[in-house]
């Protein structure tokens, strides 16, 4: 059980001694020369550790990696505030990506639809064969489907579960190996040969609820219920404008980002992603958070969905000294790809609820100026 207890009032040796992992070990310049090209030095950023996060019943220490001060300070406050009731819970859903061979130059689309169609249980194969590695964990390629875009063009889509990999790599090679045979099938030309990183197929969501009392930064006044109200106006201007959206899912992105980055995983995959993802609403580009009051139980109900392809396998994840020592602070939540999601899911959500709430609560005290103002007069 972690103590979270004055965790911020502790020297930084103290601090790594309370969590008993090791932050000695650092990426070589050897190791580094092996991930890029024209190799001169390594990047430094801050390593910190987000405190008060209860997920689905479980508390876990949070490694964020990220140069923007406070928000490791905001998301462990508002993980504090959403423990009161019980902390985030969350569902992922499996971990499905999906690759695209783009098909140009056939006259019959229709033809080349039924023909992929007689020969999908036989691509499957070919594909799991492409994959054994997925398979023999319980993964693999689980649908190819057809479709035409225009007279000139249409698209083959493979969906893969790709367990705890992010799967990028593994995709893009099958993409590859595939492509040959559906050209010989089919008559038609491939073109691109790539996954997709609108992995819509891989959400993760989280939700939590917060007493309207914890949203009140002086408790005495009871504004918590007027500034959870401020919250979901918000909310609502991020629906109607993509301009707070935008800002809105920034916000969001600040703790996910940082988890990612702690974790070794692709953060520009999952902002591509997310983004991607906010635009497929109904109203256009619109917040990944949804708020709205419960009156009743006097808390504000939050919650998150959005794309994350993630590895606890694969890329970095076990070549990077200090983004192993991260995956072992995690323990289970860094044990498999869709625990892991499930947790960067909760730390979004409490990333956007604590900028919210600050927008919120300074609102109310620019008011009470105003109200001052206007007493003095
Ligand atoms: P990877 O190439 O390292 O492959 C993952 C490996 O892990 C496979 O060999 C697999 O067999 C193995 N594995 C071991 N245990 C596993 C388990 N439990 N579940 C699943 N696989 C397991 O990594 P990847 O995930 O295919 O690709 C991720 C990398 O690709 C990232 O570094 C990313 O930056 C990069 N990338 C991204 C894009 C993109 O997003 N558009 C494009 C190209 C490359």
């Amino acid at each position: 059980m972690p103590d979270f207890s004055r965790f911020y009032a502790l020297p930084i040796t103290e601090r790594v001694a309370r969590l008993g992992v090791s932050f000695e070990d650092n990426l070589s310049l050897e190791t580094a020369d092996q991930m890029v090209e024209n190799l001169v030095s390594t990047l430094e950023l801050p390593l910190g550790i987000a405190c008060h996060f209860v997920i689905n019943q479980k508390p876990v220490w949070v490694p964020m990696a990220i140069e923007e001060p406070s928000v490791i300070a905001a998301a462990s406050f508002m993980a504090k505030q959403a423990s009161k009731l019980g902390g985030f819970r969350t569902k992922v859903d499996e971990p499905i990506m999906m690759g695209q061979i783009q098909l140009l130059d056939s006259t019959d689309w229709d033809a080349v639809q039924s023909i992929i169609n007689k020969h999908h249980d036989e691509l499957v194969i070919q594909a799991n064969q492409v994959l054994a590695s997925l398979v023999k964990r319980g993964g693999g390629c689980k649908e190819i489907i057809f479709k035409p875009l225009n007279a000139k063009m249409a698209v083959v889509e493979v969906f893969v579960d790709c367990r705890d990999a992010m799967g990028a790599n593994l995709i893009n090679t099958l993409m590859e190996s595939l492509a040959p045979q559906i050209e010989l099938l089919t008559g038609a030309q491939t073109g691109f040969k790539i996954l997709s990183n609108l992995s819509d197929q891989r959400l993760a969501r989280a939700w939590c609820e917060i007493p309207y009392a914890s949203l009140d930064p002086n408790p005495t006044k009871d504004h918590g219920r007027e500034i959870a109200q401020r919250i979901v106006n918000g909310y609502e201007l991020a629906c109607l404008s993509p301009y707070r959206a935008a800002t809105h899912n920034k916000g969001i992105m600040n703790g996910i980002d940082a988890v990612a980055i702690a974790t070794g995983n692709d953060w520009r995959a999952i902002e591509a992603g997310a983004h991607a993802y906010a635009s497929q609403q109904p109203g256009g580009y619109g917040p990944l958070t949804h708020f709205e009051l419960d009156n009743k139980n006097a808390c504000l109900k939050a919650r998150i969905a959005l794309p994350l392809a993630l590895g606890v396998v694969g890329g970095i994840t076990q070549t990077h000294p200090r983004v192993k020592a991260c995956h072992k602070l995690l323990g289970d939540f860094g044990s498999s790809a869709q625990a892991l999601a499930g947790l960067m899911a909760a730390v979004g959500l409490a990333q956007n609820l604590a900028a919210m709430r600050a927008l919120a609560a300074e609102g109310i005290q620019q008011g009470h100026m105003a109200l001052h103002g206007r007493k003095s007069r």
